[in-house]
């Protein structure tokens, strides 16, 4: 995700209807063309009158936020922050007949978690206790464990130095077409959507960018 302004809409690495019928392909065309496309029409409008921005990446936007001028710094957080989040959410979604975490992903989640079924549980009370809008993500923390971490409205875990591995969207209108307002069975059907390989190459790139820190600091020691 190394894009700049202006930034494109890309399309989705699979069909509307791939999720069928766990994620409905009315609900993905409108998540994707409709939601998304918004957030990088406003972060574009945005950012039009501040070359100056223009080549810093989504991370970099996201992660600096707080040092752009106060007149677009929310606009910028809001927006690059749902860019991010949804392009996130859409990437590592896929229907295949692997329903579990695969790697050091799958090893390290029994490690931290005790099991997967455990793992699942935890996750999905975190997913079901966002109140109003926003998101549950597995992340890498700064002390390099898996966590399961909440964050509002469009916020993203990166300011807090930790690096995602999955998250998912529950703002009512990643489900509401057709789970109503049964935010538990979207999350079940999430959970069989989840592509499990893109979660472990994202998981790492977490763990070698961590030891990269760690060996960065260990030489600062020298
Ligand atoms: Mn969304």
């Amino acid at each position: 995700m190394n894009e700049h302004y202006e930034f494109v809409n890309i399309p989705l690495p699979y069909a509307y209807d791939a999720l069928e019928p766990y994620i409905d392909e009315k609900t993905m065309h409108l998540h994707h063309d409709k939601h998304l496309q918004t957030y990088i029409d406003n972060l574009n409008k945005t950012l039009k009158e501040y070359p100056q921005y223009q080549k810093l990446s989504l991370e970099q936007l996201i992660m600096n936020a707080g040092e752009l001028p106060q007149t677009i710094r929310t606009a910028v957080n809001n927006n690059a922050g749902g860019v991010y989040n949804h392009q996130f959410y859409f990437s590592n979604l896929m229907n295949q007949s692997n329903k579990k975490p695969v790697g050091m992903l799958a090893e390290d989640i029994d490690t931290t978690f005790g099991s997967f079924a455990e793992f699942q549980k935890s996750f999905k009370a975190a997913a079901a206790s966002v109140f109003g809008s926003g998101y549950a993500w597995l992340v890498v923390d700064g002390d390099g464990t898996l966590k399961i971490v909440m964050t509002p409205n469009q916020n993203t875990p990166l300011p807090h130095n930790m690096c995602p591995v999955l998250n998912i969207d529950v703002w009512e209108h990643a489900y509401y077409l057709k789970h109503y307002n049964v935010r538990a069975d979207y999350i079940d059907d999430w959970f069989q959507v989840v592509n499990w390989n893109q979660a472990n190459e994202n998981y790492v790139i977490c763990m070698e960018a961590f030891y990269g820190q760690q060996e960065l600091k260990f030489a600062a020691f020298q």
